[in-house]
């Protein structure tokens, strides 16, 4: 039976260390249950008594290595795509594991797997941040005894997205951490950009790395019973990214969009055409968003408005659609803000196959003994290279990751996709 650890693919180094800690975690809460130690001066700090109740076992076969124990606050950074969130979903499972360490099958991994755990709580932001409304509303919560007597785990996804009031309201539970509470946060780096210097200084930080594509392949395969061929190129043109390998894999509509971007480099053939390009990509990122969000959209709307007893006749009636005005206004520019997000996130997923496109060309002039990103374009990377020689490559694919970097800094998609095409046609 696949434990929780199984999903994270060729991250040995960072399940050992969540093993070790989830055992050490564990080994607490058994402490906890027996009387109190004679040494600990707070038997209320679990943690405080472990590491003292280490110190004590020193030597013995028991030892647990200190670097590798408990702790309260985590940081788990990587690449998009090479598992963050599900590393610290898996953690969370093992921490609330009832026969182990993360079995996989008790109610404990189970419920935490799933989403519906009681003492697991997860933030993933659907607008551009996470505010401190919400980031205050989850410290309070967490600061509760847990109620299946293990641990309070908070899971924060994408922490790099905390606006600086949120960051803050977060540091203070970071700094006097309730005893039984865990927060695990999830950032493409611990560049001060994506967390604060402070944040950084109080969490113990597992790096996962870009797993290969022979690791992601072999996944697809055993995992999702996709035919090796398939799983192989899903693989490469993924850049790592499991999700979106799968997705490859599987979508024939994911796969369509992917060759209608690979298919821009030979079509600028002048500023018109370098025009038409950008309006093309970006209005693909904006239908493809529009289908992911509509579905949740129009739920959540007829949710609220049963709640709010929309078309009712009753008495009172009248009063609770006038109060209602204000409520759907907040779910539409919550529905809004994720809209917004929805279409920055694929409009990056087609940057990065189309700077794919332009490694491959630069590779490929460079003649440099590595595999190619889209094997499927693979011949037309060649001929660019060798038109554009590594000078012209380079400055190509620096035009790509120019156009995701304004993104990121708020210049508007439209703008910065036209200055990309423009540069890509001029070389
Ligand atoms: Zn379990």
């Amino acid at each position: 039976m696949p434990d929780v650890f199984a999903e994270l693919v060729g991250q040995d180094d960072a399940v050992a260390t969540l093993r070790r800690a989830a055992a050490s975690a564990a080994a607490v809460l058994r402490a906890a249950h027996l009387p109190a130690p004679a040494t600990a001066d707070d038997p209320d700090d679990d943690l405080a008594a472990l590491a003292e109740a280490d110190e004590v076992d020193g030597g013995t076969a028991t030892t647990v290595d200190p670097g590798a124990g408990m702790t309260h606050a985590w940081i788990f950074t990587g690449p998009p795509g090479s598992g963050r969130s599900v590393a610290a979903r898996a953690f969370a499972a093992a921490l609330q594991c009832v026969h182990g360490t993360g079995c996989g099958t008790c109610p404990g991994c189970h419920t935490t797997l799933t989403g519906t755990h009681a003492d697991v709580r997860l933030v993933a932001p659907e607008g551009l941040s996470i505010g401190v409304g919400e980031m205050r509303a989850l410290v309070l919560r967490a600061a509760s005894t847990p109620s299946g007597g293990r641990w309070q785990v908070v899971i924060i996804e994408d922490a790099d997205r905390l606006t600086e009031a949120a960051g803050n309201a977060l540091l203070k539970a970071v700094e006097e951490p309730p005893p039984r509470t865990v927060f695990l946060l999830c950032a493409p780096s611990t560049h001060p950009e994506d967390v604060s210097v402070t944040i950084r200084s109080r969490c113990r930080v597992v790096p996962l790395r870009q797993p290969s594509a022979a690791a992601v392949a072999d996944v697809l395969v055993a995992r999702d019973g996709i035919a090796p061929d398939v799983a192989q190129w899903a693989a490469a043109a993924a850049q790592g990214h499991v999700g979106r390998a799968r997705r490859l894999a599987r979508d024939p509509e994911a796969r369509q969009r992917r060759d209608a971007v690979l298919a821009v480099p030979r079509r600028l053939t002048g500023v018109g055409t370098a025009l038409d390009a950008a309006s093309a990509l970006i209005e693909a990122a904006e239908a493809e968003a529009a289908a992911s969000v509509a579905e949740s959209d129009a739920a959540e709307r007829a949710a609220l408005q049963t709640a709010l007893g929309a078309g009712g006749t009753g008495r009172g009636a009248a009063g609770a659609t006038r109060g209602s005005a204000g409520q759907l206004k907040d779910l539409e520019k919550r529905q809004k803000s994720r809209a917004t997000r929805a279409q920055r996130d694929a409009l990056d997923r087609a940057l990065v196959d189309l700077a794919g496109f332009y490694r491959d060309a630069l590779t490929s002039a460079l003649r440099a003994p590595v595999a190619p990103v889209h094997t499927d374009t693979a011949a037309l990377a060649e001929a660019g290279g060798q038109k554009w020689a590594p000078e012209g490559a380079l400055r190509r694919l620096e035009a790509v990751l120019e156009c995701r970097a304004a993104i990121e800094a708020n210049v508007k998609p439209r703008i910065a996709v036209e200055a990309m095409m423009l540069s890509l046609w001029r070389g």
